[in-house]
């Protein structure tokens, strides 16, 4: 599959497999509904690694949908900003692919779940924390290592101003979050130098960090994630601002390794339950996108053992199924 000696297709997508959202009135109703059915959910722990978001107000739930076509539904505290964290990983990757194209983008971060052949023991073995994709640490501070720029500086403001257009809004950035995590950031600090032995890091280890750590601090909302994962939906167009963000050709190839790694060591039962490429943080955001359809931006900061939001994967899942959004449903064609 686009091995080097093989010229990469050229077709221009001139087909997709995709519908649209239900009717407005019904997303309210389902997105009413499902804050309804799970706000009294009080499951799961809010993260501490990061000693200052610790300090979260636990009972925070919001969610939101914003369409392909730009039409948006809230509910809840879908206006309080919070760090972004790993949701990030999907937009710098996107981001990378646009400025070396996805074949080169795949081949120096890798795409696959373990990195290993489908019945490596080893790969079980090595499985925490060491697969190499962009959705996982070692994969993502090797895609920060990728963005254009010559000094971290540059590379930081291409982030920044790169995730704001996915947002289409000028994002700020959490001093106080970036302060926290980068005095308590030994593991991220020591992925990157283990990634530079292997010759698998594009940048200064420390300084590649560093960036790393400061987008993950960058401030978002329920709302911000559902128009960013909108533009994955609208083949790169943010469906707010109308701005082009990545070419539609990348965008198939994000969702493609959200949905291999997107929720960690949970992404098989989030494919299977929900059916749709999705990417959780650590402060209790996720984003999913339901390709041509619109994006789903959820927040709430209490986290099963995984790290994933308890309510915002429960939201995710009773919205993809009552908006029918699971990518892999389908009924006879004889049905009606
Ligand atoms: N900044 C966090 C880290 O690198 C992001 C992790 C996450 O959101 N899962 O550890």
């Amino acid at each position: 599959m686009a091995d080097g000696d093989v010229p990469e297709l050229t077709v221009t997508d001139p087909y997709v497999s995709t519908g649209r959202l239900p009717p407005s009135d019904e997303i309210d109703v389902m997105l009413a509904s499902a804050h309804e059915l799970y706000r009294d959910i009080t499951r799961g722990e809010v993260a501490d690694y990061i000693p200052v978001l610790a300090s979260v107000d636990p009972e925070l739930f919001g969610a939101c949908v914003v369409s392909a076509g730009g039409r948006e539904h809230s509910v809840g505290d879908s206006r309080h900003p919070f760090s972004i964290q790993s949701v990030s990983k999907p937009f710098v990757f996107a981001l990378v692919c646009d400025a070396l194209g996805h074949r080169k983008a795949r081949e120096l971060l890798g795409v696959n779940s373990t990195g290993l052949p489908f019945n490596s023991v080893m790969a079980i073995e090595l499985n925490e924390h060491r697969t190499m994709n962009p959705m996982v640490n070692a994969g993502a501070i090797a895609t920060t290592s990728l963005v254009p720029g010559d000094t971290a500086e540059q590379k930081w403001e291409f982030v920044r101003e790169g995730l704001s257009r996915f947002a289409g809004r000028s994002l700020e950035f959490d001093e106080e979050v970036y302060e926290s995590e980068a005095a308590a950031n030994l593991r991220n600090v020591g992925i990157a130098h283990l990634l530079e032995c292997y010759g698998q890091l594009y940048f200064d280890a420390d300084q590649s960090t560093d960036v790393y750590t400061r987008q993950c601090s960058v401030l978002v909302d329920a709302r911000d994630l559902a128009v960013m994962g909108a533009t994955l939906a609208d083949g790169g167009v943010n469906p707010i601002t109308g701005e082009r963000v990545i070419a539609t050709a990348h965008c198939k190839r994000v969702l493609a390794v959200m949905a291999t790694a997107g929720l960690y060591e949970r992404s098989g039962e989030w494919m299977y339950e929900i059916g749709l490429p999705g990417k959780s943080g650590v402060s209790g955001g996720i984003v999913t996108v339901s390709p041509g359809k619109g994006g789903l931006g959820t927040f709430s900061p209490r986290l099963d053992a995984a790290g994933n939001s308890v309510r915002g994967a429960l939201t995710t899942a009773y919205l993809s199924d009552r908006l029918g959004l699971n990518i892999y449903a389908s009924e006879p064609a004889t049905a009606g």
